[in-house]
């Protein structure tokens, strides 16, 4: 009775007052579907939240969560899952979650389909199995992964999102005060120089607070390597993401060549990514997104950083708060994990959608434990989905 009976996929629209990372910059207008262009990071953004929530049934009735990436063209993810995907899960058990998964990369990984809005689709259906999977055994889903290691996860604030370096270091301040003592600033957002930056919230924060920067891909290996260099004598915590994804060769040699430990990952769909990373040393922090993961590949990736001594941060992002669940329940049973990622500034308004709520205070997460995820979607969130 814990057969797939039937799943869709949805799309939920959160309306915010100011996009993700801070208001546009002058000549970064929306166009007409409120799409814009940050010219720091090259990088589109919609105006509002927006994420993809995918809900299955089993035939005795028990339903499971899914959530995946929404935030540009939602409908592509709604139309793999919706069109196409769905047939082939349904009359599946929920205990095969890894087995379904593999065999839904299978069908399409010969056409090049392994990775993009593909696996974000099979990210959504991942977690949906294993919330289920979880219900019906009663269990955590962690317990299902090999075991709950912890109850809490300590949590760093991300993104500091306000015009000026005096504001950005007083609003890290605020969230010092509330306990939290870990930082990462976003480089598009900060003035010119990363290491005026670091040392304008170093003053502030203090010689205890951890500050890490998010250098949003758009340096060349030896431009990183110099920033890198002059931002580590005010203490720098890790440096993410320096360079284009697709150098993973100027990744290995700014790992080699800086003090500061290299985190990347929040693009990374499957193990694959992060194994060509970990076999360059090119990486020593791995952030794996949930919401392009699922469950599945994220434990996987957290068990190869582990059999290679790394050290694992997940990535926190847009969402309702489901795949946030997937992310804390997948984390409670790695052992590798120091430290999960806090969007404040979604976090805080957006997971008044899902009943039992997910507690971050005093610098840490608390990790549910009831059945499956711990987390359910309120009838308010319920009643926004849309095809
Ligand atoms: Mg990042």
């Amino acid at each position: 009775m814990s057969k797939v009976k039937n799943l869709e996929a949805f799309v939920l629209t959160i309306p915010r007052d100011e996009p993700y990372l801070g208001g546009q910059h002058p000549g970064e207008g929306a166009n007409d579907k409120g799409y814009f262009v940050r010219q720091q990071n090259r990088t589109v953004y919609p105006i509002m939240d927006r994420t993809v929530v995918l809900r299955l049934e089993t035939e005795s009735g028990v339903v499971g969560w899914g959530e995946t990436y929404g935030l540009v063209a939602p409908q592509a993810v709604l139309a793999l899952i919706n069109e196409f995907m769905a047939d082939f899960v349904v009359g599946r058990d929920v205990f095969d979650a890894s087995v379904v998964h593999e065999d839904l990369y299978n069908m399409m990984r010969f056409r090049g389909y392994n990775g993009g809005y593909y696996m974000d689709a099979l990210a959504a259906i991942d977690i949906a199995l294993w919330d289920a999977a979880g219900r019906c055994a009663n269990l955590p889903i962690a317990k299902l992964l090999g075991g709950r290691r912890r109850d809490e996860i300590p949590a760093y604030i991300s993104g500091l999102p306000k015009p000026t370096l005096t504001e950005r270091a007083e609003f890290a301040h605020s969230w010092q005060e509330k306990g939290f003592n870990s930082f990462k600033f976003a480089a598009p957002m900060a003035v010119d120089s990363l290491a005026e930056e670091m040392d304008g919230l170093r003053s502030v924060l203090g010689p205890t607070a951890k500050i890490a920067s998010d250098m949003h891909w758009n340096r060349s290996a030896g431009e990183a390597i110099t920033e890198i260099t002059e931002m580590e004598p005010h203490g720098l915590w890790f440096a993410e993401a320096p360079v284009p994804t697709e150098d993973v060769n100027g990744l290995a040699e700014i790992a080699r060549k800086v003090k500061t430990p290299i985190a990347v990952g929040e693009e990374w769909r499957t193990v694959y990514d992060a194994q060509m990373r970990i076999n360059a040393r090119a990486v020593h922090i791995i952030q794996p997104e949930m919401g392009h993961t699922g469950i599945t590949q994220f434990m996987r990736m957290g068990l190869a950083a582990q059999a290679a001594h790394l050290r694992i941060i997940p990535h926190a992002t847009i969402g309702s708060g489901i795949f946030l669940a997937a992310s804390l329940q997948a984390s409670a049973a790695l052992e590798g994990i120091v430290c999960h990622e806090f969007q404040h500034s979604i976090f805080c308004r957006n997971t008044g959608l899902i009943s039992e709520g997910i507690t971050c205070e005093n610098g840490h997460y608390q990790i549910d434990e009831g059945p499956g995820l711990g987390i359910t979607p309120t009838e308010e969130l319920i009643s926004q989905l849309s095809k």
